[in-house]
């Protein structure tokens, strides 16, 4: 999922937690962090993810013990910057899910194909991403524009190892200056992604986040995994 449908995912998931737009700003500083990665190359993505499990269902457990779970009563903003960070992994793993089911041939040949066909394919998708990023960007305009500006005011607070707060603050102002609005490219044609599918991606991760927040936040001395 691209950092403009990861913003969008966290404006809903705090529309529906009732919280204010004050939190907004640390909110979407959090839902941008995992991606951080593409600018500092000395981070392994699934660190930032949290997908040092194999089990998948136990994955999120090192995120929650750690940083989810100590923020529900920790300083203020801690959850929302956590929170904004949940929404991010919760929506990447959904991503990746319904890619698989929906969408295998794109899939396959990335995974499977030989290095040629997976190289032109992964371009291919990354281009198609661009294309509906735009889509977006036009039906959301004002939303958009409102994110952008709570991103440049956020403030690096928090952040998990490797990822230094100075490669947070890179990040961000990559992520405002070349993705809010996308870059302008060619329509290429939309072969294998969807308006409808990121739509029903999104809509699944925000209601996936917002149980586990739900949950988290009101019943943590009930849960499970502690
Ligand atoms: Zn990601």
């Amino acid at each position: 999922m691209t950092p403009l449908q990861h913003l969008l995912v966290a404006e809903r998931v705090c529309a529906r937690l009732g919280w204010d737009v004050a939190v907004r700003p640390t909110m979407c500083l959090g839902a941008i962090a995992p991606d951080a990665h593409r600018i500092a190359e000395h981070i392994d993505h699934r660190a930032l993810h949290f997908r040092s499990r194999k089990t998948r269902d136990r994955r999120l457990i090192d995120f929650l013990r750690n940083y989810l779970r100590p923020a529900v009563n920790g300083p203020a903003g801690a959850l929302e910057f956590w929170a904004g960070w949940l929404c991010h992994i919760s929506a990447d793993d959904i991503w990746r899910r319904n890619l698989q089911r929906d969408v295998p041939q794109l899939w396959d040949g990335i995974v499977h194909g030989t290095a040629r066909q997976s190289d032109e394919l992964r371009d291919k998708y990354l281009r198609e991403c661009n294309q509906l990023d735009l889509a977006f960007f036009s039906l959301y305009q004002h939303t958009v524009a409102g994110l952008r500006e709570e991103l440049l005011a956020a403030e690096a607070h928090w952040t998990a190892d490797p990822l230094t707060p100075q490669d947070l603050h890179t990040w961000r102002l990559t992520v405002v200056q070349s993705m809010l609005p996308p870059l302008a490219a060619s329509d290429t044609g939309l072969e294998y992604l969807t308006m409808d599918f990121v739509e029903q991606c999104m809509f699944q991760s925000e209601q996936e986040t917002f149980r586990i927040l739900e949950w988290e936040i009101d019943e943590s001395e009930l849960s499970p995994i502690f």
